[in-house]
């Protein structure tokens, strides 16, 4: 029978699906999970549960002790056993050279986003206030009010599958979308995260080549990149914008004030945004410099190897790929050919020589 791996987090009471190094598991056969989901469940209600209240009392010493029995049951289960596993050898452990450079840059883009943000929320709520001057304020009772927002936090949840339909007159304007300064900074940042990933490939692979050409090569990667970065975030706010406005507009009673509480704008957003771009501008960086070596050394093969931070964020996508070498222009696994692999991956990867086998 298939299992699946998970492991218990000690601070959350947790299962979660076992990631890379982690030295401890339980294997778990399918179905137990449900058992294990609807207990915590239970739990959920009976800490809830009020004790003072004689009704909710009964409630209580009902369940818990039949809840108490679950629990053991399913710790007793011959489906789940504890498999000690050392996934990581400790001694390992990848250090990323760039992981002091890369915290400055991440801060410094997740604030440049930040400020772009910044810029286009009051120009929302300005456009808002034209459009619908009536809903700045509502009658309605408290009452009816919650359950309009949560009703609209539903459609908001239900609208990643369903295409918006409400006509937004102004989602287009140039005024919200135009921020030269944005542009100006993010590319800045792309550009000088590249030569600093430049540098460090340098001082790693010690052979000379033209390097005023892998950083020219680099400020035209930041230039193009950079377009194209930008409207990827535009184009995703535009889209949220449209699920935000139409939920807004559909829920009577919603102010323009709790529509601005939709809106998608917030740190989590910008650094997502920077921890994935500074991994791609310094992956590209030592394929620009890979490309430039294979180039003047043409009997050298040219490698690249994945390296992963072997700490519990690593993902199931990036963890099986730690230290496996490709050829610089092969894929690491189907569509990746270097980091990231997803979004707000971490890890990096090294290109080096290798001798090339006759
Ligand atoms: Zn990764």
């Amino acid at each position: 029978m298939a299992s699946k791996s998970y492991r218990y987090n000690q601070k959350t009471g947790n299962l979660e699906p076992l990631g890379y190094g982690y030295e401890f598991s339980y294997e778990i056969a399918p179905g137990i999970m449900e058992y294990i989901n609807a207990v915590k469940k239970t739990l959920n209600v009976l800490s809830m549960l009020d004790r003072t209240n004689p009704e909710q009392k009964a409630i209580y010493d009902t369940l818990a002790p039949e809840t108490a029995k679950v629990i053991d049951a399913i710790l007793k289960s011959p489906k789940i056993r504890q498999v000690k596993k050392v996934i990581w050898d400790k001694d390992k452990i990848n250090h990323d050279p760039a992981a002091k450079a890369k915290l400055e840059f991440y801060k410094k883009l997740t604030r440049i986003v930040e400020k772009h943000f910044d810029n286009q929320i009051p120009i929302i709520r300005g456009k808002l206030e034209a459009w619908k001057p009536e809903r700045k304020s509502t009658d309605l009772s408290d009452e009816q009010r919650t359950i309009g927002l949560l009703n609209a936090h539903v459609s908001l949840l239900r609208s990643k599958y369903t295409k918006a339909t409400i006509d937004i007159p102004w989602l287009l304007d140039a005024d919200l979308w135009s921020d030269d300064e944005f542009d100006a900074d993010m590319m800045l940042t792309l550009l000088h995260a590249a030569e600093n990933g430049i540098d460090l490939f340098e001082a790693a692979v010690a052979i000379g080549i033209d390097y005023s050409l892998v950083n020219s090569a680099a400020a035209t990667w930041a230039r193009k990149y950079t377009y194209k970065l930008v409207k990827g975030i535009d184009d995703t706010t535009r889209q949220a914008l449209q699920k935000a406005v139409s939920a807004f507009v559909e829920t009577p009673g919603m102010t323009i004030g709790d529509a601005m509480k939709l809106m998608p704008f917030g740190t989590d957003r910008a650094q997502t945004v920077a921890v994935t771009e500074i991994t791609r501008a310094y992956s590209s960086a030592n394929r620009l410099a890979g490309e430039q070596l294979a180039k003047e050394f043409p009997d050298m093969q040219v490698v690249k190897q994945w390296f992963t931070n072997q700490d519990d964020r690593v993902c199931e996508i990036c963890g099986p790929l730690n230290g496996k070498k490709v050829g610089l222009n092969e894929d690491f696994s189907p569509g990746i050919s270097e980091p990231p692999g997803h979004v707000n991956c971490r890890c990096w990867d090294s290109v080096t020589t290798e001798l090339r086998n006759e």
